[in-house]
């Protein structure tokens, strides 16, 4: 192992969609041989808090101390920043957080998921993905824990997910390995682990959400043996075993009902749709009782887009 300390550059990959785009990454490496965690941001590239707590996390580590390596590239989606594009890469119209496992010949969004999970954190001992609040949505602290059927697996993935001070837990069924999904979904699909976080709110940063994100991670890295100490947990998370995609009944100028993080049961009327003379045209209503993992925040909707995100108990 090298002698300890914390370096940045830029690296690049070979792909061939990923050629002339260079990522700025930072790693600290501890004196003491340790595990590999390797913590991205900037899928999203408004999702702003958890971009932050990347930044920061650059000097939470001290190589005196530290046991291992941990490896940041705070802004995954490169050819995003100009525009500030919500939720797809630009270059190809596609959204990398349901890229993974990606592939070396796809294209940006699909190479650089592949070159992720194959050479950049290819021997990390958790991958760490970190999300939330693009510019028209308002986010719930939760993150996405992705199960494959083998128990012992699923049980260290949950302890991952249980490092950040989660509202609700997503945890998904091994069926997602069948298709392209989240960084945490293509890693489980190679046997390895990874956590996924969400936090934050319409492209602004803010210290609570900024929190949830850094102190996850110093968490997991004093559970991989890394650092320690962390700031403990606070609450108990409620896990959720389905994530439902709400579309908007209507094209209308919405007034919200509920925030994120609120339990709502079934029935219960989300958002109203009106028209520009104020007559109700919609209402959005829970198909079922469960957690609102996040709303969109923008009054104007067009009918069928994604509005809402429910998770659903056992
Ligand atoms: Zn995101």
């Amino acid at each position: 192992m090298q002698h300890g300390g914390l370096t940045r550059r830029d690296i690049s990959f070979d792909h061939p969609a990923l050629a002339g785009w260079t990522f700025p990454v930072f790693e600290v490496v501890g004196k003491k041989a340790g595990a590999h965690l390797a913590v991205i941001a900037g899928v999203h590239v408004n999702e702003t808090s958890s971009i932050e707590a990347a930044i920061r996390l650059q000097r939470a580590f001290d190589p005196e101390t530290l046991c291992g390596k941990v490896s940041i590239m705070p802004i995954v989606n490169q050819p995003a920043i100009p525009h500030r594009s919500q939720y797809v890469c630009p270059l190809d119209g596609k959204n990398i957080n349901f890229s993974f496992p990606g592939r070396a010949d796809g294209t940006f969004s699909e190479a650089i998921a592949d070159a992720l999970l194959t050479v950049w954190a290819a021997d990390a001992d958790c991958l760490v993905d970190m999300h939330g609040g693009d510019l028209c949505e308002n986010v719930a602290h939760f993150t996405v824990c992705q199960t494959t059927g083998d128990a012992a697996f699923d049980e260290r993935n949950m302890e991952l997910a249980k490092c950040f001070d989660s509202e609700i837990i997503v945890r998904l069924d091994p069926s997602h390995l069948a298709a392209p999904g989240r960084s945490c979904t293509g890693r489980a699909g190679r046997g390895q682990h990874a956590a996924f976080s969400e936090a934050g709110r319409i492209g602004i940063m803010e210290e609570d959400n900024i929190a949830f994100h850094f102190e996850g991670v110093l968490r997991i890295a004093k559970k991989l043996g890394m650092i320690d100490a962390a700031p403990p947990p606070r609450r108990e998370p409620v896990i959720v075993s389905r994530y439902l995609w709400l579309p908007a009944p209507a094209d209308g100028f919405y007034r919200y009902r509920v925030e994120a993080g609120d339990r709502v049961a079934a029935g219960t009327v989300l958002a109203i749709a009106e028209n520009t003379f104020g007559e109700v045209v919609g209402e959005l209503r829970a198909p079922e009782s469960g957690l609102v993992l996040w709303r969109f925040t923008h009054a104007l909707v067009m009918a069928d887009s994604l509005m809402m995100g429910l998770g659903v108990p056992d």
